[in-house]
């Protein structure tokens, strides 16, 4: 019986499709992903791993597909465990979707239900029936139970209504940047590059920035995006404007800059994170934002370009 690399269970099918260098692996556990061949027989080169099972198997679950590589898989160390009400959100969402968004009895978990460990990011099935009982029916009354059945509550309807609000699907990606030729290279190769690497839309919108109508816009793109990413090669004013607008809607903000001009940037680097880049690595800038979107935002499902 072969055993999943990731999450070690064992029954899983695996492929190597001819003259490629990847195996195809769908896993109860993780879904269907890829993993590079050299990856995957060196995975204990990739210690942590072990350590983060429970997260890495259920991003994978997330994000069904998902290729791992030698270049994206040290994002695996920087999953965070959701907190405990997130999880219980997810389980409820996949709850929902389960059935079909209809009223139903039909929720009953079994002993081993793969899906609602994966859902719920748990390590254990005791971790599954603390966040179905002790969470979402005794603590929130977002489920209910009939003998073994859960139901989802008037008030479950509710919460799961008014998070569909306001929380987005949208699948662009708004880039803030410097508006210059010599970026352009960096613009269309890197960063729009990585976007649509991760399936989100790159948007843009660079024409008379004093203009009151493109002002608009640009709140309004903000507002619609999923997440942003700031570039602050230039230390423009506008992108930090942009970039605390993002922040205050609580988006996700990704935040980039040339290594040389790191230290011109008004915020504490450290606090933020910032990729460097450098002009002639463009690729090694594309991987990482590639990384870092996989990490913080998980993929996207756009496929237009
Ligand atoms: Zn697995």
């Amino acid at each position: 019986m072969e055993k999943c690399p990731i999450c070690e269970r064992v029954g899983i099918e695996i492929e190597s499709p001819r003259g490629k260098n990847f195996f195809e692996i769908k896993c109860r556990r993780c879904s269907s992903y890829k993993i590079n061949e050299s990856v995957c027989i060196n995975l204990h080169r990739y210690p942590y791993i072990q350590q983060q099972r429970t997260n890495v198997s259920s991003y994978l679950f997330e994000n069904s597909g998902f290729y791992i590589t030698k270049e994206n898989i040290e994002f695996f160390k920087t999953i965070p465990t959701p907190s405990v009400g997130e999880r219980a959100e997810k389980l409820l969402k996949y709850l929902a979707k389960k059935i079909n968004y209809g009223i139903s009895r039909e929720i009953v978990p079994l002993s081993e239900d793969w899906d609602l460990l994966s859902a719920s990011w748990s390590k254990d099935y005791s971790e599954v029936i603390y966040l179905l009982d002790g969470y979402l029916i005794d603590g929130k009354s977002y489920l209910e139970k009939d003998g073994n059945s859960y139901l989802i509550s008037p008030k479950g309807w509710d919460f799961l209504e008014s998070i569909k609000y306001s929380k987005t699907d949208s699948q662009e990606v708004f880039v803030a940047m410097w508006f210059k030729s010599s970026m352009e290279e960096i613009y269309e190769h890197a960063i729009k590059g990585a976007i649509q690497e991760t399936k989100y839309k790159a948007v843009r919108i660079d024409k008379h920035p004093h203009n009151n109508q493109i002002i608009d816009e640009i709140l309004a793109g903000i507002r619609r995006c999923k997440f942003m990413i700031a570039d602050f090669t230039g230390n423009r004013g506008g992108v930090y404007y942009e970039a605390g607008f993002a922040k205050g809607l609580g988006k996700e903000v990704i935040w980039t800059v040339e290594e040389t001009s790191l230290n011109k940037v008004h915020f504490d680097n450290k606090q933020y994170n910032f990729i460097q880049w450098n002009r002639n690595a463009m690729d090694d800038f594309k991987q990482k934002l590639v990384a870092r979107i996989g990490a913080t935002i998980g993929l996207g499902t756009y496929s237009g370009k």
